[in-house]
């Protein structure tokens, strides 16, 4: 892994990834945000967690951004961006953004439960891959934090009757519970 530039050169990016998370909390869902942006700074895609909006499990903010900026780009390879996202990714967003060979990514808050970059495993930096992108963890972390911990700790008190969903207990789901912060 290269050296770079810690925190600073992010944060405005990761400024608007955190503004795309509160847009999350419009339909309820868990707000994580995220931003693809270009070598030249430009911002190439933009998303927000949108699982039960859309009633799709693969609805996340990376997801989202990634899809956004390849076609902004027109093509599926996102080489030279980086993608900024409020929360540690999970393993099919790791997976999404190697896929796209992305230059680099920068997170905000760390996702005990259910981080796949670094937490609970380690995708994106797998010495078996050809392509390993940079990461940057931690950026603006108490502000990603904060803003998911006050969307769970609003919704604690009547969400106990949803919490299973009618998702069978699968080994991909990194084991977090339906309430916890692994779970988008
Ligand atoms: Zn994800």
């Amino acid at each position: 892994m290269t050296a770079t530039i810690a925190g600073g050169r992010h944060d405005a990016a990761m400024g608007l990834a955190l503004a795309e998370a509160r847009l999350a909390l419009a339909h309820g869902d868990v707000p994580v945000g995220a931003v693809v942006v270009a070598g030249d700074g430009t911002v190439l895609g933009a998303g927000h967690n949108a699982r039960e909006r859309d009633g799709d499990p693969t609805a996340h903010a990376e997801v989202i951004a990634l899809r956004a900026a390849a076609r902004a780009v027109g093509a599926w390879r996102l080489a030279g961006a980086t993608l900024v996202v409020t929360l540690e990714p999970c393993t099919m967003c790791a997976g999404a953004l190697v896929l796209a060979r992305v230059d680099r990514l920068v997170y905000g808050a760390f996702d005990d439960k259910a981080g796949a970059v670094g937490s609970l495993w380690d995708v994106v930096r797998d010495r078996r891959l050809n392509h390993r992108p940079e990461v940057i963890a931690g950026v603006r972390a108490d502000e990603c934090g904060a803003l998911l911990a006050s969307f769970f700790a609003d919704r604690r008190p009547d969400s106990a009757g949803r919490a299973p969903l009618a998702e069978p207990p699968t080994p991909s789901e990194g084991g977090g519970e339906p309430d916890a912060l692994g779970v988008r």
